[in-house]
């Protein structure tokens, strides 16, 4: 019941200053988002590497309304890569960008999204690493899907994320399976409409198992992102019967998430990747963390009301 609620809560701008405003934030914050520059995710990547885990980065933020804006999520991302550079974990520590952060929304938007993201999938394709193009709301998945196609014939490692509970999803999935791209697999963390989505959670995990199956048997590379343990228990079993080894793919998880997880599987020798977002606007990063999970809404509003 409360998921909806949050969800729309998340595209509100007053409720974004209100709760981006409260001192008692950043502490439950920290849980999903482990800090706001650079500098304090650094040690972040060397400490998850550290541990055999792999990681995808996030620099929080979306929904921008100016193109200066844009230009300064490109040029965050660029920071981010300069800092991997010297780290050089290689794909150990790749990247996830959200195209609206790039402008996709505005004016032009798809052509200013792609002219903003191809510098950054350059400057990591130089450093040995990757980039995976994050699915947001379904209105802009279309233009998601071109560019990812674009940037791939340059850089065919590019990845791109599919959400289970759009029913787009499996005609998706099938020709991405079919042409080799990495793919990450999620059920999805928006507010969709009934017109394009499953709203019931049974469907939706009905349609994650199907269409984990076209990708595990197609050509790609799966990326299983779920905490769910009956999914990964299937992700695992779809992979053995399509005969793929350990490294053909893998496991993501969320920081923050279901931690012993991320270390149970990577001792069972499987590749997992923590999704680490950090990075000044959380808001609507943070509010989808909340929608996920109303147990942690009432941690939240918990400490509110003990401060
Ligand atoms: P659920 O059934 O929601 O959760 C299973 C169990 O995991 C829960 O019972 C709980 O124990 C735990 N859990 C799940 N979420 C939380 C939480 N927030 N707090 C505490 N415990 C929790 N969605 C998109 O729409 N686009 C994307 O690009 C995208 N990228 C993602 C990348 C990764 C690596 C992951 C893991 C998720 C991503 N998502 C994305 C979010 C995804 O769509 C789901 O909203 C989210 O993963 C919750 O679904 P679940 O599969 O974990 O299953």
């Amino acid at each position: 019941m409360l998921g909806p609620v949050i969800l729309a809560a998340s595209r509100s701008d007053k409720m974004r200053k209100l709760v981006s405003a409260a001192p008692v934030t950043r502490p439950v914050v920290n849980r999903f988002i482990p800090g706001e520059t650079v500098d304090q995710v650094v040690p972040i990547v060397e400490e998850t590497v550290g541990k055999g885990l792999e990681l995808t980065l996030d620099v929080v933020g979306e929904d921008i309304t100016t193109p200066e804006q844009a230009a300064h999520a490109r040029d965050a991302y660029l920071e981010l890569i300069e800092r991997l550079k010297d780290l050089g974990h290689g794909t150990k520590a790749e990247m996830s960008v959200k195209l609206s952060m790039f402008g996709q929304s505005l004016d032009g938007g798809h052509e200013l999204a792609l002219a903003n993201v191809r510098p950054v999938v350059e400057a990591a394709a130089a450093i040995g690493t990757t980039v995976t193009l994050d699915a947001e709301d379904h209105t802009t998945l279309d233009s998601m899907f071109a560019i990812h196609e674009e940037l791939r014939k340059d850089f065919p490692q590019t990845g791109c994320v599919i959400q289970a509970y759009l029913f787009r999803t499996e005609a998706d999935a099938r020709r991405l399976a079919a042409n080799g791209s990495r793919v990450r697999i999620v059920k999805g963390a928006y507010k969709e409409p009934a017109e394009v989505a499953y709203q019931d959670k049974s469907e939706i995990d009905k349609a994650y198992v199907r269409i984990l199956k076209i990708l595990m048997e197609g050509e790609g590379y799966p990326m299983i992102g779920s905490h769910d343990p009956r999914l990964i228990a299937i992700g695992q079993e779809l992979a053995r019967r399509a005969g793929r080894k350990l490294d053909e793919y893998e496991f993501q998880m969320l920081y923050g998430i279901r931690s012993e997880e991320h270390l149970r599987l990577a001792a069972e020798g499987h590749r997992m990747r923590v999704y680490t977002a950090y990075g000044t606007d959380w808001y609507g990063y943070f509010m989808r963390r909340l929608a996920e999970k109303p147990a942690n809404l009432l941690f939240f509003v918990r400490s509110m009301i003990t401060k």
